[in-house]
């Protein structure tokens, strides 16, 4: 449970930040909460020559409203957006999610950035922000670059960020008054990350359902849209004979992993539950 040696930087700046990852090239790597980097280093499976802490950053942390967007620092910790007013007025599926990770320590530690970067499929977060269809703000030495996050998921643990950037912002579409939302998540113990989860968005119109969005959690290397699920809600009506029929499709193309926690085929038949729930929630809303 120690780590290699390795040098340390603290700037002050997203440009100085950008001019270290720069001058120590693949041997850097980005500190942000720690929460999945330091454990990865203890255990030797990270061994990065320098970290670059950008605990000073200030410029960050914070959540601005942008239009029809929230644009939210990347280094906002989970708790800071759970409690933030404008992302529980306007995107209150991020706010409802970021609550269900890990317990109070990581909530306040952990950062949004720090989960979407890590790339983890278990994580909760890259599943609301596929469902969502936010966008990822990378800035490196040629200046800023916006991802949305449907490309920016690559594989396990990667993404699209170059090893010069750092992600600075993740842009939220505001959900209107017609979304309903719910984060369905099921874990061994309380407080330990998704088995699987399923993150359902639900827009009603004249009693029906006029558009549902089904983002899942640890059903591949990736976060995940259950396609079909949605495709069969899109005209629906909103009762439960429909949403289940629908939600019986909800594992079809995904490939999820068969671990210590779970068999692949158990998933399956997770997602299909959790997403049942998570739209009977989301369209009661
Ligand atoms: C006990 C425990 C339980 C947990 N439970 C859950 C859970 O239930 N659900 C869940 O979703 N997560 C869970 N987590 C993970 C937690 O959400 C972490 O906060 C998150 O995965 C990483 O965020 P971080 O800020 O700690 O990033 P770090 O660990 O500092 O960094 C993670 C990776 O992202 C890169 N990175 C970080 N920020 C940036 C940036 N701005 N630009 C470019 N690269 C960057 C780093 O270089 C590193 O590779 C848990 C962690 C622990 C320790």
């Amino acid at each position: 449970m120690i780590p290699f040696p390795f040098d340390y930087v603290r700037p002050a700046s997203v440009a100085e930040a950008i001019a270290a990852l720069g001058e120590h090239g693949d041997e850097a790597k980005i500190l942000a909460g720690g929460h999945s980097l330091l454990p990865l280093m203890k255990l030797r499976l990270a061994a990065p020559g320098v970290i670059v802490d950008l605990g000073r950053v200030g410029e960050l942390r914070g959540v601005r409203d942008d239009g029809d967007m929230l644009a939210i620092g990347a280094m906002t910790t989970h708790a800071a957006v759970v409690d933030d007013p404008l992302v529980r007025q306007h995107c209150g599926i991020l706010s409802q999610t970021a609550a269900l990770v890990g317990d109070p320590q990581v909530r306040h530690r952990g950062t949004i950035g720090g989960s979407l970067a890590h790339g983890d499929a278990a994580g909760d977060l890259p599943a609301v922000a596929l469902a969502v269809g936010a966008e990822l703000v990378a800035e490196g030495p040629a200046g800023r670059r916006t991802i949305p996050a449907s490309d920016f998921f690559i594989d396990y643990l990667s993404t699209a960020l170059g090893e010069d950037e750092v992600l600075v912002e993740v842009r939220m579409p505001k959900l209107g008054p017609g979304w309903g939302y719910h984060y369905e998540k099921f874990n061994r113990v309380a407080q330990a990350w998704a088995v699987v989860g399923a993150c359902a968005l639900v827009r009603r119109e004249n009693g029906g359902i006029a558009e549902a969005r089904v983002g899942l959690t640890n059903m591949g290397t990736v976060p995940v849209r259950a396609g079909t699920t949605e495709q069969a809600l899109a005209g629906a009506s909103a009762d439960s004979g429909a949403i289940a029929e629908a939600a019986a499709h909800a594992a079809e193309g995904t490939d999820p992993p068969t671990d210590l926690s779970a068999h692949a085929d158990y998933r399956r038949h997770l997602a299909q539950v959790l997403t049942r729930r998570a739209l009977e929630a989301a369209a009661s809303r």
